[in-house]
């Protein structure tokens, strides 16, 4: 993945408190989408030498002009373009939602949309559409009927109620759909969060209890009863989260793989009928699932055994009053966005209500809403050109592998292997998803909510025993971000991604194989980092490293883990670099192989200079300028314990102080901030 989208995902939530909702907001619809360079000169900051920062030589000027918006935690060149994406949208759902005549896939997403905007209504509701949820957990009397009642609030309601379910591939035979449990049951961003000391992070949990007791006092209960809650729901998510892996470990797919009968997984938690569970989900009689976290299973066997009764209550409301509260009337809205916005993340103000409706429709009808995006956005010379890059790229990666000197014969041919079979998906899906059988109505904002988790809970479920479909995507059109699937070894670059400043037309190809070849460099190679190069042409869990050749390439990685844990995040944090190198190898390994693509693409072409700069120092200041970023300091702090890509300074000069080809563009010299002793390489 090319960009953390953490922030957008928590971020689901409208208008700021200084502003009434009645208020119009400043900005109006796009109507065509903005055109900036692939290389911008008002980014850099020329005072830099290039050779010493090379990220605010490139950047500085970017981060001087683009402050962070009242209603961003950090604001990128990606996040930028994603904002123009959605003003784009803005337009097409307003048309959308008052046309007469629509096509049904305009009826979904105008409807959707119209349905969001509708406040009054949202707000006269109150917490009126929540009550069901609450209700139903408030009638259970005893811990038997509480446990016999979870299978039901796990298929009906949307909440972390203990643990989750789904289906996914199986790792070791990736042609198969599985049943998995798994970890679950948190509200703060990780586990970390409930057992670090620092007073950072001791005050922060006394924030959270805040918001809970703010919520549920928000929905009638007492304080007492809040309060009692509140500390009922810290104790059972600290539980929780101590027999949760961490990151890092889930990093391993061999730690989250424990095929299991049901009556293993009921040995581990013997209180729920499982059987009934999945017949409940729509998987009855299935004879073996994934049990990701056997250890996690057993704490929530003793805290179902052992909380009081009273206790489990107060978590499960509180569970489906926070996912509930942005839709529900703007209090809760409200309350939901400072907690998790603006104390987690320093945001201080919503964003304006358009833009939580856009966000609103694309999660729920991404692929609706893509049809309207591609059709506008992404011609069939911009597909043409991106997919001429992605092949040239990984005809660089077959150089690169066949001329490596520290790799055996045998394991070159698996690698060959998999890179042959690794599937190209360029801009939108080549069958859209089938949204009919969603209701979407233009007046029941909340429901509309509750059936679209319905519709995709089911589109999950109906996976079993079905073959894997290897035209689904896991981004919507619109998404500016990028993805390799280790087990359907594929690389997707969604419509969104392949737009200026990212991809440019407009330039020529020295920017454009620097930033998007980049780009599709930096997927293919997760297919060869620490995690995917556990996989193998068929996607599926298997060793095929000799073994000689595994240190080889564990030796390599630990060179760039020991050169990214002495960056900075913020404070004196450094970078967690045994979270982040998948992603670090892949900036370098992406970087590396656009370099080679674009030298053969432009081999025999004279090429000349432009705005001062070489063209191979152009294509370098195309790559850097991707990653332009400013961040607010609570935001990098989340970051820096969640997010596996390191940040944008480091993307930028992890790389090229690994690289000799910008070593010479530039002229730098051994023993400047740019050359880092030793270089390391591993693709
Ligand atoms: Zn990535």
């Amino acid at each position: 993945m090319k960009r953390n989208v953490l922030a957008v995902l928590t971020a689901v939530v409208c208008l700021c408190s200084v502003m009434s909702r009645a208020q119009a907001p400043a900005a109006q619809p796009l109507t065509a989408m903005p055109y900036s360079p692939s290389l911008d000169v008002t980014s850099l900051d020329r005072t830099v030498d290039p050779c010493v920062d090379f990220y605010k030589f490139t950047c500085g000027g970017w981060m001087k002009n683009n402050p962070i918006p009242a209603d961003q935690a950090a604001w990128s060149v990606y996040a930028k373009l994603a904002n123009d994406n959605q003003q784009f949208l803005w337009g097409v759902l307003e048309e959308d939602a008052k046309l007469t005549k629509r096509t049904a896939v305009q009826q979904k997403v105008g409807d959707y949309y119209a349905a969001c905007m509708n406040t009054s209504a949202i707000d006269a509701l109150g917490d009126k559409p929540a009550l069901p949820a609450l209700e139903t957990v408030n009638a259970l009397k005893t811990r038997s009927e509480l446990i016999a009642a979870l299978p039901r609030l796990h298929h009906q309601y949307v909440g972390a109620f203990l643990f989750n379910s789904g289906t996914g591939q199986d790792a070791v035979d990736s042609s198969l759909i599985v049943v998995e449990v798994g970890a679950g049951g948190l509200g703060l961003p990780d586990r970390d969060y409930y057992l670090k000391t620092d007073d950072k992070s001791v005050k922060l949990r006394e924030q959270y209890v805040a918001y809970i007791q703010k919520l549920m006092t928000l929905a009638g209960e007492t304080p007492e009863q809040a309060k009692a809650d509140a500390d009922a729901t810290l104790k059972i998510e600290t539980a929780l989260a101590t027999a949760s892996l961490t990151r890092v470990q889930r990093r391993n797919p061999h730690n989250t793989y424990h095929m299991m009968s049901i009556a293993e997984l009921t040995a581990l938690a013997p209180s729920i009928d499982w059987p009934d569970y999945f017949k409940v989900q729509g998987a009855p009689g299935i004879a073996k699932l994934n049990v990701s976290q056997p250890d996690f299973m057993k704490a929530v066997q003793a805290e179902l055994a052992n909380e009081p009764v009273e206790a489990l209550k107060g978590y499960l409301r509180f569970h489906m009053l926070t996912a509930a509260a942005p839709y529900l009337a703007h209090p809760f809205e409200q309350a939901n966005f400072d907690f998790f916005s603006t104390t987690l993340r320093g945001t201080p103000q919503m964003p304006p209500r358009w833009k939580t409706c856009v966000r609103a429709v694309d999660r729920n009808l991404g692929e609706a809403l893509g049809q309207e995006f591609v059709a506008r956005t992404f011609s069939a010379d911009m597909k043409a050109k991106t997919q001429t890059m992605t092949v040239q790229i990984e005809t660089a990666m077959q150089h690169e592998i066949e001329t490596l000197d520290w790799m055996s014969p045998e394991t070159k041919q698996e690698a060959l292997r998999k890179l042959h079979a690794i599937r190209n998906k360029i801009g939108y899906p080549e069958q859209w998803r089938d949204y009919t059988r969603l209701e979407v109505k233009p007046n029941d904002y909340f429901g509309d909510a509750l059936r679209s988790s319905r519709f995709e809970d089911a589109r999950r479920w109906a996976k079993l025993g079905k073959p894997v479909d290897k035209n689904e995507w896991g981004m919507t059109p619109p998404t500016v971000n990028a993805y390799f699937n280790p087990q359907m070894n594929d690389i997707n670059f969604p419509a969104g991604v392949l737009q200026p400043p990212l991809y440019d037309p407009k330039e020529d190809d020295a920017p454009n194989y620097g930033n998007t070849g980049s780009t599709i460099g930096h997927e293919l190679t997760h297919a060869f980092d620490d995690e995917g190069r556990q996989f193998d042409a068929k996607g599926n869990l298997r060793d095929w490293w000799t073994a000689a050749d595994a240190k080889g390439f564990e030796d390599r990685i630990n060179c760039i883990r020991d050169q990214y844990a002495g960056y900075v995040v913020v404070d004196d944090i450094h970078i967690n670099s045994k979270l982040t190198s998948g992603e670090d190898v892949a900036d370098l390994g992406g970087t590396l192989l656009a370099y080679i693509a674009w030298q053969k693409q432009t081999a025999g072409v004279k090429l000349t200079d432009a705005d001062g700069f070489t063209p191979d120092q152009r294509y370098f200041v195309g790559m850097a300028q991707w990653a332009c970023e400013n961040s607010r300091p609570e935001n990098l702090r989340v970051n820096a314990l969640t997010d596996p890509h390191s940040p944008g300074f480091a993307r930028v000069n992890g790389v090229v102080s690994n690289m000799p080809e910008f070593q010479k563009a530039f002229g730098c010299k051994a023993g400047q901030p740019m050359v880092h002793t030793p270089s390391c390489r591993v693709w």
